[in-house]
C-alpha cells in the first residue's frame, strides 16, 4: 500500500535533515551521521529505496491483523500482516547475530537501576510493540477498542523478517537494552509488557499505562514491514486530535520535541538513514490513527527502527550490536529531552 492518505499528512511541511529548519542539534549531527551512513553504504552495497509501505504477508504465519499500532499505511496496514510466527520468541534473542549481551540482563553490572543520576525522579515508559504471544491469541487481539477517533484492533501480531525474526522479538530486545541504558542514568523505567503476559496489552491500555505512570516520556518501539527497497527509520509523532476520549492538544508540542531529539540521536548512534519511504527524508511522520498516541496524555512517540522486509535493513535489525546502537540512540534522545 502506498503511504498516502489523510492520516499521514503532517500538519506542517516536512523538514529534511539536510538543510531544513531542524533543530540546531540535529543539524550539527548530520555530517557525522551522513559519514556513518556513507560508510555503511560503502560496505553494504547500494541501498534500494522507495515504494509502498506495506508488504503482503509472507508465508510466515499468523495472518492477519494489520499492525495495530504503528501500523498502517493509509489503509492501516503498515507493518505488514506478516508476522506471527514469532511466538517463538519472547525470550531474549537467539538470532545469529546476537553479539551483544542478552537484553534480558543488564548490559553491564552498572546497568542496574541507579540510585542517582541525571534522570533521577524521571519516569520513562517503554512500550515494546506487539507481543510474541499475539499470534496465538488472535481472538483477543482482534477485538476492537475505542481509540477516540475510531475503533480498531486491540493489538496486532506485528511483522517479521523474511527469515522469521519477529518484530515482537525485536521490540522486546531493543526495549530491554533501552531500559538498561535509562536505568543507568537514574530513570525509573516501566514497560507496557515484557514478554510476561500471553498477549497484548491492547493499544488503549498501552496508552493508559503511560498516563497512569504520569510518565515524563513514553516511547513505543517498533520495526516496519514495508516493501523491499524501503529502508531506514522514522519516528511517529501524534497529530492534533480531539475526538471522543482522544485529546492530544497537550502533548503535540512536547512529543514533537521528544521525537525530533530521538530521530537525531538515532541517526547519530546507528548511522542509519532516515526513512526513504515515509517523511520525505525527515525521519519524522505525524499520524492521527494510532490509539497509542491518540489516547496518551503524556509526551509519546513511536519509532520504526527499520524495515524488517528489506534485506539490508534486516541485516541490521538481526544484529545485536546494531540493536544496541539503536537502543543507545533512543536513550540519548530521551535523555536529551528530559534534561532539556
Ligand atoms: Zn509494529
Amino acid at each position: 500500500m502506498s503511504y498516502v492518505g489523510p492520516d499521514s499528512q503532517p500538519p506542517r511541511p516536512p523538514r529534511r535533515f539536510t538543510g531544513g529548519p531542524l533543530t540546531v542539534t540535529l543539524a550539527a549531527l548530520v555530517p557525522t551521521c551522513l559519514a556513518g551512513w556513507l560508510i555503511y553504504e560503502a560496505t553494504s552495497g547500494p541501498g534500494g529505496d522507495e515504494p509502498a509501505r506495506t508488504l503482503p504477508a509472507t508465508s510466515q504465519s499468523a495472518q492477519g491483523s494489520s499492525p495495530a499500532e504503528p501500523s498502517s499505511s493509509a489503509s492501516g496496514k503498515d507493518d505488514g500482516k506478516a508476522a506471527g510466527k514469532g511466538d517463538k520468541g519472547d525470550k531474549g534473542d537467539k538470532d545469529k547475530a546476537s553479539d551483544e549481551p542478552s537484553p534480558a540482563k543488564p548490559a553491564k553490572p552498572s546497568g542496574r537501576p541507579a540510585a542517582s543520576g541525571p534522570l533521577k525522579g524521571k519516569v520513562v515508559v517503554i512500550d515494546p510493540g506487539h507481543n510474541p504471544g499475539n499470534g496465538k491469541h488472535t481472538t483477543e487481539i482482534n477485538r476492537l477498542v475505542n481509540v477516540g477517533t475510531h475503533r480498531k484492533e486491540c493489538d496486532t501480531t506485528g511483522t517479521s523478517t523474511n527469515n522469521g525474526y519477529t518484530e515482537a522479538q525485536f521490540t522486546l530486545d531493543v526495549s530491554r537494552r533501552l531500559r538498561t541504558l535509562l536505568q543507568s542514568q537514574g530513570a525509573t523505567v516501566k514497560f507496557t509488557q515484557d514478554g510476561d503476559r500471553p498477549w497484548g496489552p491492547c493499544v488503549d491500555e498501552r496508552a493508559r499505562i503511560g498516563n497512569n505512570a504520569r510518565a515524563d516520556a513514553v516511547v513505543s518501539v517498533h520495526a516496519d514491514g514495508s516493501a523491499a527497497g524501503n529502508r531506514g527509520f522514522h519516528v511517529i509523532l501524534p497529530a492534533s486530535v480531539k475526538s471522543g476520549a482522544a485529546d492530544t492538544s497537550g502533548i503535540v508540542v512536547p512529543s514533537r520535541d521528544l521525537g525530533e531529539r530521538i530521530a537525531g540521536k538515532f541517526l547519530s548512534a546507528t548511522g542509519s538513514a532516515p526513512s526513504n519511504y515515509v517523511g520525505d527524508g525527515t525521519g519524522l511522520d505525524v499520524r492521527k490513527d494510532l490509539g497509542g498516541l491518540n489516547l496518551s496524555t503524556v509526551p509519546k512517540v513511536f519509532i520504526e527502527c527499520g524495515n524488517m522486509r528489506d534485506s539490508k535493513d534486516e541485516a541490521l535489525i538481526t544484529n545485536g550490536a546494531w540493536r544496541q546502537k539503536a537502543a543507545r540512540g533512543i536513550s540519548d534522545g530521551i535523555v536529551s529531552f528530559l534534561r532539556g
